[in-house]
């Protein structure tokens, strides 16, 4: 049992609500903020949907409302100062800029109790880019979750050389207190596990499709079959997206470009995106296949 009851999330957009959501959901007081009143009357909806998909998708079981009633333990403020007065922990889930996130922890810094836990959920940043903006380095690390918490609830905890060995075991704790399992990482790994596991995975697949090995539906194939994962490299980027993996790509190195050039021509330029646009490496609009 950690000593955190109360968190601040800074950020309410994709990560930032479901974050939020999933620890109010889970018996925290949450504080939500965002950059202004219009954009948290925005959150709130996002909340409202959350609870609707927790109902709907069945988390836990919600005969007894508790998605509803995770609502009325979320407050929203647009003041810093204000969202944070009371948070053991402020989990930051703001755009993926650098400087934005450093002029934000400057200030998240001054205004913070000196009590208060920082962690980010940036994907790509390391940790170690922003501790020196913190004003509390040792009160600080990454927490990074994926996508649709409720359902692939992973929270990767990994630290700098500064971090107090205390706060790491403390949010490793709190994770698992939020319904995520978490997964401790010992050093600093730009991509963590997951994606030091997935990016290399994925661009092995589209260079075997690229380079006129097999087709795509029989690199999913050999990979389903002959490992019993449920889906195959394609299928998975078709579901987050071909614009992510072109990104990557694209600031990869000029090695890279190629493969970035055949995702574009290919898909992209074709409005094939994935499964949010009904076609990527599969047509959606049909069949399914
Ligand atoms: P998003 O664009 O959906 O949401 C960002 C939110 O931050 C918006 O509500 C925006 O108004 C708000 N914001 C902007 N400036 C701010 C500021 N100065 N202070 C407070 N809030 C501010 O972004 P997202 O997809 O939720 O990503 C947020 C973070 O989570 C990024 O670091 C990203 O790398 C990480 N992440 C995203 C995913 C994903 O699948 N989307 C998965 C894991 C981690």
């Amino acid at each position: 049992m950690t000593d955190i009851t109360h968190v601040t999330v800074l950020g309410t957009g994709v990560l930032g609500s479901q974050i939020a959501f999933q620890t109010a959901y889970s018996g925290f007081a949450v504080a939500a903020y965002d950059i202004s009143d219009e954009v948290l009357e925005k959150a709130r909806q996002r909340f409202a949907g959350l609870a609707d998909t927790y109902r709907v998708d069945g988390v836990a079981g919600d005969a007894e409302g508790k998605a509803v009633a995770a609502l009325d333990r979320v407050r929203y403020s647009a003041d810093l100062a204000d969202a944070v007065k009371d948070a053991d922990l402020v989990i930051e889930a703001i755009p993926e800029i650098l400087s934005l996130k450093q002029e934000t922890y400057e200030k998240l810094g001054k205004v913070a109790p000196e009590k208060t836990i920082f962690a980010t959920n940036s994907s790509t940043l390391l940790p170690s880019d922003l501790k020196d903006f913190t004003g509390r380095p040792e009160k600080f690390l990454a927490l990074h979750f994926a996508n649709q918490v409720w359902k692939y609830n992973t929270a990767e905890v990994m630290g700098t050389a500064d971090t107090d060995p205390a706060v790491f075991d403390e949010i490793v704790a709190f994770a698992g207190e939020i319904g995520m399992v978490p997964i401790p990482i010992h050093k600093e790994k730009a991509g963590y596990v997951l994606n030091s596991l997935l990016v290399p995975f994925l661009n092995a697949s589209y260079a075997l499709a690229a380079g006129g090995y097999a087709e795509p539906k029989d690199i999913d194939n050999v990979w389903r079959i002959a490992t019993g994962a449920p889906l195959g490299p394609l299928q998975i980027t078709d579901i987050i997206g071909l614009t992510t993996p072109y990104n990557i790509l694209s600031n990869a190195g000029p090695e890279a470009k190629p493969l970035a050039e055949w995702l574009k021509a290919t898909y992209i330029d074709q409005g094939k995106l994935g499964i949010a646009t009904g076609h990527g490496f599969y047509d959606y609009t049909n069949t399914g296949e």
